[in-house]
């Protein structure tokens, strides 16, 4: 058999820290990068005769993302011990839920090559984080660092809806912007805020479900993507071969492209989930959800209905802007400032999508804000500068932000709209290329374009291109 007759089957579950201001029991700090255990106490280093007191906000976030996923809230929901030992575990249990999540039976709707598409959320959940083990270069051996121990998780676990690697990134970008919506986590996937156990399993067609196989902690989309295919087709080539696909864990090695057997007690866990005893449980009466849904922001979908009445925008173009709450931010921000949104508009679909994508940057991690973006689109409108030079501004932007009124002044890019100044260099390279004004006087239109190619250069992009143009046609007309 080929290929093509398999059906891959991918589900994940997906991890998202939330960004409330302290933990999910106790009062510390959960802001990234500290110092090791400078946000720690006695409750999340688990000392003996601490108690846990659980966090209301972690409530309303979870509750808010199952809203905007579409489900269920439990109005009765618990607390359960998820018990491991691990060294970055202090309690050697996770307090997790486990037969009552806050939320179950969502969907979010994707859009893929053969149009939209429903993926089903099984469940979201509430946890406490773990902590991180350090590799100590000098000494060997791992060193323990707590600050992420209790920083409060959602878990959201999809139903085995997907079938390629590509719905399956459309998922997870649909989640992450929901979530960055809805202001319930940064979501910044480099930071390890956002991650993925990705599921996947080959079956024939026509056939059941195969067995699955889950890379645990992903956090980039080309990797999970990568490795969705990887691991699809050697599925497929252990069945062909008669071989069988057994349940276990694997790590996913970005530099061979390549999944390994993970060789630790991750696999057939018993986690012995028992109701947490320290905790109460969680009741949520019907003003409390009815509230929160009435709290909830302008979610991407809608936000694009708005786009493209309010401002005209094509489909395509809205998408990419409110795929990112950033990017949407952007450009309405900017397009106030600047009482110009088409033009806003235009550089991030353009120039400012095309850098994203090409250095892999998060929209959350452009490093510009809207009063500059506002300020680079108001020069080109005033002719201060021209659009070539505009992209240098842009590119410098990312580099190194700062006003671009300062960036021209000090790399000398201001536009020469100076008619002498202008006229120097056009009679200037009329001189030099004499064969050009032939070819234009015979009506050779294209032989125009050439010449004020060759006064940009000359002015290194700096000449007013409608100037030029207009002074060459007068010109060439004497
Ligand atoms: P566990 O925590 O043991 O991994 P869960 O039930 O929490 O189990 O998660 C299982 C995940 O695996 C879900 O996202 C589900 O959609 C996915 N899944 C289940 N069966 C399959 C399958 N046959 N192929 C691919 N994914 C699957
Ligand atoms: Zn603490
Ligand atoms: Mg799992």
């Amino acid at each position: 058999m080929s290929r093509e007759d398999y059906e891959i089957v991918i589900g994940l579950e997906v991890h998202a820290e939330l960004s409330t201001k302290t933990k999910i029991f106790c009062s510390c700090k959960t802001a990234f990068g500290g110092a090791p255990n400078t946000q720690v106490c006695p409750i999340c280093m688990a000392m003996p005769g601490t108690l846990p007191v659980l966090n209301e906000k972690v409530v309303e976030y979870a509750v808010k993302a199952g809203l905007a996923t579409n489900c269920e809230i439990e109005r009765n929901s618990k607390n359960d011990r998820k018990n491991y030992f691990y060294p970055d575990l202090p309690k050697s249990y996770q307090i997790s839920q486990y037969d009552k999540p806050l939320c179950i039976g969502g969907n979010i709707e994707i859009e893929t090559s053969n149009g939209t598409k429903k993926i089903g959320i099984t469940r979201i959940h509430i946890e406490e984080d773990a902590g991180k083990l350090n590799h100590d270069d000098l000494g060997g051996g791992s060193l323990v660092d707590l600050n992420r121990a209790g920083v409060p998780l959602i878990e959201i676990v999809s139903e085995p809806d997907m079938r390629s690697a590509e719905e399956a990134e459309h998922y997870l970008r649909k989640l992450k912007s929901i979530l960055e919506y809805i202001e319930v986590s940064d979501c910044k996937m480099e930071e390890g805020s956002l991650r993925a156990d990705v599921n996947v399993s080959v079956h024939k067609k026509g056939e059941a479900f195969g067995q699955r196989t889950e890379m645990k902690n992903m956090n980039s989309f080309r990797s999970i993507v990568r490795a969705i295919d990887y691991e699809a087709n050697r599925q497929i080539d252990v069945i062909e071969a008669g071989g069988e696909i057994v349940q276990e864990t694997l790590r996913w090695d970005e530099v061979s492209g390549k999944t390994f057997p993970m060789r630790d007690k991750e696999n057939a866990q018993d986690y012995r989930y028992f109701p947490d005893p320290d905790l109460v449980a969680i009741k949520l009466s019907e003003e409390y959800i009815e509230h929160i849904k009435n709290s909830l922001p302008e979610l991407p979908e809608s936000r694009k209905k708005r786009y493209l009445e309010e401002y005209k925008l094509s489909e395509k173009d809205a998408k990419i802007i409110t795929s990112s709450k950033y990017l949407s931010d952007l450009f309405e921000q900017a397009g106030e400032i600047s009482e110009n949104i088409k033009a806003v508009g235009n550089w991030i679909i353009s120039d400012i999508s095309r850098i994203l994508n090409e250095t892999e940057t998060d929209p959350i991690a452009i490093p510009f804000d809207a009063k500059q973006l506002a300020e680079l689109v108001m020069l080109i409108d005033k002719g201060t500068i021209n659009s070539s030079i505009g992209k240098k501004v842009l590119e410098e932007l990312f580099e190194n932000p700062r006003s671009p009124e300062e960036i021209i002044k000090e790399k000398g890019w201001i536009q020469i709209s100076d008619e002498g100044a202008i006229k120097e260099v056009v009679l200037k390279v009329l001189e030099a290329n004499p064969q050009s004004v032939a070819d234009y006087k015979a009506g050779k239109d294209r032989a125009l374009g050439f010449l004020v190619g060759q006064a940009m250069k000359e002015t290194k992009g700096k000449a007013n291109p409608q100037m030029l143009n207009k002074m060459f046609v007068e010109e060439m007309k004497k």
